[in-house]
């Protein structure tokens, strides 16, 4: 329907005038620059095109985003007519408008618990550090603003801001464009499968919780703001913690009075088959951000859903908050917003997620690569997984650094019309949750070709 675009593209003069101008984001310039990138031309459902015709599976809804897939009209329209009736206007100086106060109410109306006040920003990045100012503004407000570590963990991705690159633990983010923000603290991730020696899962989950309290005690309960998670870490490899780590979690939170931050830009919005990762995983945050399902990627927008024990503080308190975007809220960003939501309730996608295709998904994976020998482990809930990449299934051995294997498997999969994305020795999934039967078999058999593929290039 959509293929004739393709040929409308020319696709070295892009990749010149790409090469000349365009800096692209988390990339090797000079390599890219040589080898040319990809020209991606248009897109429908879970499918992408690119400039040469190749159709291409996209297992990973772009960047954990287009949750309602590609082309989806109703989300066009808001946006269209949004930006006919006011394109923009800013929320600062005492002023509202209809998009921003109904998507604030829409959002209350999924979140659990109290998080019912909302605080808009564009990207996730944006959110995390409109998490990090509340948090610790929240203690200033009670008297406590010596009360202002943040405790995060080693391998979590909260967003490539200052503040965002600060808060998550990629070493390889950490040693360029520093010093960090000062004040934060990292405790071990809680990746079973990888780092629990002979450890259970609940043994492990109580260890990691001993972590949190560790380190709380280090550095004085009284001086920490909050603790924050990603309910199932995304771009550090799909991390599934054990059953009990989020409640034990908890419980170490409560026990010093810490604020609990979820950071749900990923799990949030149907990924994990709930409409937030807390609620999957067993826990109730004080605070959470969202960002990339909100408006299933179709426009940049992120907000922060705020509980009543730190919205109150705010409101009682009697002064303003110094903080904010000039598209915090924006209309357009917020009118799309709106129809993705009602889209997805009037779909009823998130029990899709959570009864039908998420359960489908996640055993017909396990099935496809039951006698894979790479497949090392596969973790995942709903319609979002992680794959280690082992050199022997028996004794859990990974490859050597010689060896970068997920590049090799991420290779194949570009060669052979799949998604999928590699991070170090883990390939990851997460596909678009409108996703059909049919579509999770082809995506299934293309990872099992390109796992094939990936032990041929190795053996
Ligand atoms: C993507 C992501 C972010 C950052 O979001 P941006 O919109 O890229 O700034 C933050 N936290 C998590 C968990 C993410 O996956």
């Amino acid at each position: 329907m959509l293929e004739n675009n393709s040929t409308s593209v020319n696709t070295a003069d892009l990749q010149t005038i790409d090469a000349a101008h365009h800096m692209h984001p988390f990339t090797n310039t000079g390599a890219l620059n040589k080898k040319g990138a990809r020209v991606i031309t248009h897109a429908e459902g879970v499918y992408l095109w690119d400039s040469e015709g190749n159709k291409i599976l996209d297992g990973m809804a772009g960047l954990w985003c287009v949750n309602m897939g590609y082309g989806r009209s109703e989300l066009i329209e808001a946006a269209n007519s949004q930006m006919k009736q006011l394109a923009y206007y800013n929320t600062f100086f005492q002023t509202t408008h209809a998009p921003v106060a109904e998507l604030a109410k829409e959002i209350a109306s999924v979140t659990p618990g109290d998080l019912n006040h909302i605080f808009f920003a564009n990207s996730g990045s944006e959110a995390i550090d409109t998490i990090i100012r509340m948090v610790r503004q929240y203690w200033s407000i009670k008297g406590k603003p010596y009360r202002n570590i943040i405790i995060a963990r080693e391998n979590a991705y909260h967003g490539s801001t200052i503040g965002g690159t600060s808060l998550g633990g990629m070493s390889g983010m950490h040693k360029q464009g520093g010093p960090l923000v000062p004040n934060i603290e990292r405790i071990r991730q809680p990746y079973w499968y990888g780092e629990a020696g002979d450890m259970t899962e609940e043994e492990f989950g109580i260890a990691c919780a001993k972590a949190l309290e560790d380190k709380i005690l280090e550095v004085g309960p009284d001086n920490v703001a909050a603790f924050v998670g990603e309910p199932i870490q995304g771009a550090g490899g799909v991390i599934v913690p054990p059953a009990n780590y989020w409640t034990e979690i908890q419980k170490v939170c409560d026990k010093y009075d810490i604020l609990l931050a979820a950071d749900e830009v990923i799990c949030g919005f149907g990924r994990t088959g709930s409409w937030f990762g807390c609620e999957t995983l067993g826990f109730k945050p004080d605070i959470m951000s969202m960002a990339k399902g909100l408006s299933s990627g179709y426009l940049p927008i992120a907000a922060v859903a705020v509980g009543d024990r730190i919205a109150n503080a705010f409101i009682e308190h009697d002064d303003d908050f110094n903080h904010g975007f000039t598209y915090s809220g924006h209309p357009v960003a917020a009118a799309v917003a709106i129809a993705n939501i009602q889209l997805m309730k009037k779909e009823n996608i998130v029990e899709y997620v959570a009864n039908d295709i998420g359960p489908y998904f996640q055993r017909k994976l396990r099935e496809t690569l039951a006698d894979q020998p790479l497949a090392g482990h596969i973790e995942g809930t709903g319609l979002v997984a992680g794959i280690a990449l082992v050199k022997d299934r028996e004794t859990k051995e990974f490859f050597g650094d010689d060896i970068n294997i997920g590049l090799i498997c991420r290779d194949h999969c570009f060669n052979n019309g799949l998604i999928m994305r590699a991070v170090g020795s883990r390939m990851v999934l997460s596909p678009p949750l409108v996703i059909s039967h049919a579509e999770v078999d082809e995506l299934c058999e293309k990872v099992r070709l390109c796992f094939d593929l990936t032990l041929k290039s190795v053996s």
